[in-house]
C-alpha cells in the first residue's frame, strides 16, 4: 500500500516505518501501509498547493458538475468499496452496502449542489458612497485527519465540503484504516485536476506533523478528545483555523411514559450499530423511575438477540476494529462501579477476531466511569432517574455534549427537553438518524466543527469585505 498524490500512486519517499492492516474478524494481517515521513507531507502538501488555483478558480458549477461525477463513480465502484470495507473493519457487508454506501453517495451528492449556493449579506452603501460586499472565499489547502470507525464516511464528510468550497485536500486516515480512502483518491483522480485530492497513510506523528506544516491553512480533525486538543495547542503555533469533531457519550433518557415497543428496537440499533463504535451510538440509558425496570429486562432480551458476526454473516454487527479497541472496551466493563451489575454480555466472545457481544450493564451511577467515558464499544448501561430535572442534570453531566435522545408521548416535555440538553443534536424518539442537509457537531469536548450540512461548508470558507468608492 503505497500515498495517493498528486493524481498518481507514490512511492514512501523517507517512511517512518509502516503498519500491519488487518482483518479484524479474523485478526490476519494482509497488508502493510507506510507510515508517513516529512517528505511525503511535503510532496503532498506541495501538490494540493499546486492544485489550489486551478481547482479555486473554477466555477461552482464546474465543481459541482466534477463531484456529481465522483459521486456517480463511487456509486459504480460500491461493490469494490464495500468489500474492501468489510474487509478492514469488520463491519457486516450488508450494512455497509444498505446504511453506509447510499448516504456516502449522498453526501457527495448533496455538497456537489451546495457548491452552488453559498449565501451572504447582500452588497449594499454601508457607509455614504461607499459600496460594500462580501466575497466568500476558499482556504487554499486543507489537511484532514480521520478515525478507524467509519473510514470511507468519515473521510467523505470532510473532504467533500471542503472541495465544494474550492478547497484541496490532504487527507490522513486512521492507521488502520487506510483501504477505503486511498481507493477513493484513485477513484476520484479520473474527474478531478491532480493533486485536488491526496491520501497519505500515517500514524499520529504524521498527524502531527501535518498540523504544524507550513502549507495547510485549516486542519479538520474527527477523533477522540485528546487528539483534538493536542491538535489545537500544534495549531496555535501557526495559528491556524481548526475544525475539531471528537468524542461522545450520548445520553438516552427514556421516560415513564415513553413506547417502549417503539423505543426498545431503535435503542438497541442505534446501540450497537457498527458495534457501538459510532461517536453518537446510544450508549448511556437514562430511565424514569417506573419504566426503568421492564426497560432494563427489554434491552437486555433485544441484545441477547442481536446477532454478531464475520462480514459475510447474517449479523448486526461485526467485531470491534482493532486489539487496542477490544482491550479498552473490556477494561471499562471489567472496572464497572461497585453497584453495577452485567445482565447482558460483559465478556469477549470466545473466537479468533476482536469481537464483543452486544452488553447491558444496570445499576450504573453518573460518577462511575463507565458513564462518564466514552465506550465506543457495543456497551450500554441504564441508570434509574427520579424526575426531570435529575434527567436533565444526569445528561449534561459528561464532558461531551455531541448526540443525545428524548423518549417520551408528551410533546411539551420533549420540546422542553431539546432545549435543557448540552448536545450538539437533539433526537425525539429516535437517535443517531442523519441527513445529509443537517449539521452534525457537538460543543464542550466534543469538539466545535460541524459536519455535514452549509454550516459545514462555510467553515472551509472565509469571507473577505471589498468596499469601493469611485466617485470623486
Ligand atoms: P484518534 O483520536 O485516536 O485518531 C483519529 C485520527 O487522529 C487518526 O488518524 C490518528 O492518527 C490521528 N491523530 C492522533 N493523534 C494525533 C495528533 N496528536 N495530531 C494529529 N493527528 C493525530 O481516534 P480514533 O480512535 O481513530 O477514533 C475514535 C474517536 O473518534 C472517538 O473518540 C470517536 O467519538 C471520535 N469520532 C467522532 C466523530 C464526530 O463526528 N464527532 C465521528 C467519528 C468518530
Amino acid at each position: 500500500m503505497v500515498n495517493f498524490v498528486g493524481g498518481a500512486w507514490s512511492e514512501p519517499r523517507d517512511p517512518l516505518g509502516t503498519t500491519p492492516i488487518l482483518d479484524p474478524s479474523t485478526e490476519e494481517a494482509y497488508a502493510e501501509a507506510p507510515i508517513s515521513g516529512p517528505g511525503d507531507l511535503d510532496a503532498a502538501f506541495a501538490a494540493a498547493e499546486v492544485a489550489a488555483p486551478v481547482w479555486g478558480d473554477l466555477t461552482p458549477g464546474q465543481r459541482s458538475r466534477a463531484l456529481l461525477s465522483v459521486a456517480d463513480a463511487v456509486e459504480r465502484c460500491a461493490d469494490q468499496l464495500v468489500a474492501e470495507e468489510c474487509r478492514n473493519t469488520g463491519k457486516p457487508r450488508r450494512s455497509m452496502a444498505v446504511d453506509e454506501m447510499p448516504h456516502i453517495v449522498d453526501v457527495i451528492r448533496f455538497f456537489a449542489g451546495a457548491a452552488r449556493l453559498l449565501e451572504g449579506r447582500s452588497a449594499g452603501q454601508y457607509q455614504q458612497g461607499h459600496t460594500s460586499s462580501v466575497r466568500r472565499e476558499s482556504l487554499g489547502v486543507v489537511a484532514q485527519i480521520t478515525p478507524w470507525n467509519y473510514p470511507l464516511m468519515m473521510a467523505t464528510w470532510k473532504w467533500a465540503p471542503a472541495l465544494a468550497a474550492g478547497n484541496t485536500v490532504v487527507l490522513k486516515p486512521a492507521e488502520t484504516t487506510p483501504v477505503t480512502p486511498l481507493l477513493l483518491a484513485e477513484l476520484m483522480a479520473e474527474h478531478l485536476p491532480p493533486g485536488v485530492f491526496n491520501v497519505v497513510c500515517g500514524d499520529r506523528a504524521t498527524g502531527a506533523a501535518m498540523v504544524t506544516h507550513p502549507v495547510p491553512s485549516m486542519v479538520s480533525v474527527t477523533g477522540s478528545v485528546a487528539t483534538g486538543r493536542a491538535v489545537m495547542a500544534d495549531a496555535a503555533a501557526g495559528p491556524k483555523r481548526v475544525h475539531l469533531e471528537l468524542g461522545g457519550n450520548a445520553p438516552v433518557v427514556v421516560f415513564d411514559d415513553a413506547d417502549l415497543d417503539v423505543a426498545v428496537p431503535r435503542i438497541t440499533g442505534a446501540a450497537y450499530f457498527n458495534a457501538g463504535q459510532s461517536c453518537t451510538a446510544a450508549s448511556r440509558v437514562l430511565a424514569g423511575p417506573r419504566v426503568h425496570d421492564h426497560l432494563v429486562e427489554a434491552l437486555s432480551i433485544a441484545a441477547a438477540a442481536t446477532p454478531v458476526g464475520a462480514p459475510d454473516d447474517d449479523a448486526y454487527h461485526g467485531p470491534l476494529n482493532n486489539p487496542d479497541q477490544l482491550v479498552r472496551v473490556r477494561g471499562l466493563v471489567d472496572r464497572r462501579g461497585v453497584k453495577a451489575e452485567v445482565v447482558e454480555g460483559g465478556r469477549p466472545l470466545d473466537r479468533p477476531g476482536y469481537f464483543y457481544p452486544p452488553t447491558v450493564i444496570s445499576g450504573v451511577e453518573p460518577g462511575d466511569e463507565l458513564a462518564r467515558t466514552e465506550v465506543f464499544g457495543p456497551v450500554v448501561t441504564v441508570s434509574r432517574f427520579s424526575d426531570e430535572d435529575e434527567a436533565v442534570a444526569w445528561a449534561n453531566s459528561t464532558d461531551y455534549a455531541l448526540g443525545s435522545s428524548v423518549w417520551t408521548r408528551d410533546h411539551a416535555r420533549a420540546e422542553r427537553m431539546a432545549r435543557r440538553l448540552d448536545a450538539g443534536t437533539v433526537w425525539i424518539n429516535c437517535h443517531s438518524v442523519l441527513a445529509a442537509e443537517m449539521p452534525h457537531g457537538g460543543t464542550r469536548s466534543s469538539g466545535f466543527g460541524t459536519d455535514l450540512s452549509a454550516y459545514s461548508m462555510e467553515e472551509y470558507t472565509r469571507v473577505k469585505h471589498v468596499m469601493a468608492r469611485f466617485d470623486p
